[in-house]
């Protein structure tokens, strides 16, 4: 019963970090400059729409120019008929808020056939494709703004486009550009920048809270992993439901689902003139297999575990030091508790924080025994 109700305890950390949440949610920077003429870099078809959908619908009702440059075509090399198919979807999307066939280019290189990759985009096909990006930069009207994949994407061509358009910056003397960088599809982790993310993450590792934490789509959208949160534009449902309805033209892609998925405000960040083409430092995050942890989750994540250890140790101690003489059934019933516990982490298949969890109530229960 003490187990259960140091369990609750450790739950009592969750306002803490709700606390924390609503701070950074108070943070989010609003960008209220007036829109700027917008290249806008994608690796797939309906990239550029989940990246500055928003920022070039207010772009084009400022009269301002739209730009929009696709490195693949959505597609294997062979699948010439899919990568047909999403080009018109994509035309046809961008046609519908006013933007011309002319405006669009598709460079057309192969999509990766998985996230992770390996990539298709061989060297020379990137270095073909820097070429283009620098005309199209080049010719860009003063003061644009472009808009590229954010560092730490999870798609192997988002990350290629970084490098391929970083090239590309380089080889121009542009510093009247303005580049933003835009999170859409990452493993990071933030409470600062993703705080809904973390915590659902973080809730869904915790064995027996999992069960509790809904797993509804479109909760816990990507964010940066160091240096503040993304910015927005001001909030304007009309232009938000604009985006949504180009979304829904990649009918091929089940437009619904990437409304339920990507439907929400552009987040995009400026990288400063003098950083284009440095990415973050590695020691501004830890790196745990593909997921990057801001140090906000690393310190929460600290502090879980050791109250889970502390809580565990502190119960089965408790409880045996209630008899006057440690009775061996006691010790013998915590023992195999301890065995059960040790047994759930080391069979199946758990996600490596709830693993870690488990590992930490257990060593918690074998020290409540030991001490
Ligand atoms: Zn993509």
């Amino acid at each position: 019963m003490t187990l259960i109700w140091d369990f609750i305890g450790l739950l009592a950390l969750y306002p803490l970090m709700a606390f924390v949440v609503g701070l950074s949610l108070s943070r989010r920077r609003v960008h209220r400059a007036t829109p700027t003429d917008v290249v806008i870099l994608g690796a797939h078809p309906d990239d550029c729409v989940i990246s500055a959908g928003e920022y070039a619908i207010e772009s084009l009702a400022f009269g301002k120019s739209v730009r929009i440059v696709f490195l693949t075509s959505g597609s294997s090399r062979e699948d010439q008929t899919r990568a047909e198919v999403r080009r018109l979807e994509t035309l046809d999307a961008w046609g519908s808020v006013g933007v011309e066939e002319q405006d669009v280019l598709f460079l057309g290189l192969p999509q990766a056939e998985r996230i992770t990759g390996p990539g298709r985009i061989t060297p020379d096909e990137q270095a073909w494709a820097v070429d283009r990006i620098v005309e199209v930069l080049s010719a860009a009207p003063p003061d644009a703004s472009v808009f590229l994949p954010a560092e730490g994407e999870s798609h192997c061509d988002h990350r290629t486009l970084r490098t391929i358009a970083y090239e590309a910056l380089g080889r121009i003397d542009r510093a009247d550009l303005c580049v933003y960088e835009c999170p859409e599809y990452n493993h990071s982790y933030s409470l600062f920048s993703s705080p809904v993310r973390t915590l659902f993450a973080m809730g869904r590792s915790i064995p027996i809270l999992s069960k509790l934490v809904p797993r509804k789509d479109g909760l816990g959208r990507a964010d940066t992993v160091f240096g503040g949160p993304a910015w927005r534009l001001p909030a304007c449902a009309d232009r938000l439901e604009m985006k949504r309805a180009m979304l829904r033209r990649f009918v091929s892609e089940g437009g619904e689902l990437l409304v339920r998925y990507f439907g929400y405000p552009d987040r995009f960040r400026p990288i400063p003139h003098g950083r284009w083409g440095v990415d973050g430092a590695s020691w501004k995050y830890a790196r745990v297999r593909e997921r990057r942890l801001a140090w906000s989750v690393v310190v929460l994540w600290v502090v879980l575990w050791a109250s889970i250890v502390i809580e565990a140790m502190s119960g089965v101690h408790g409880v045996l030091a209630m008899d006057e003489i440690p009775n061996r059934v006691g010790v013998a019933a915590f023992a195999l508790l301890g065995i059960v516990i040790g047994g759930y982490g080391a069979r199946g298949k758990h996600q490596l924080e709830k693993r870690i969890t488990i590992l930490m109530l257990f060593a918690g229960v074998c020290a409540g025994i030991l001490l």
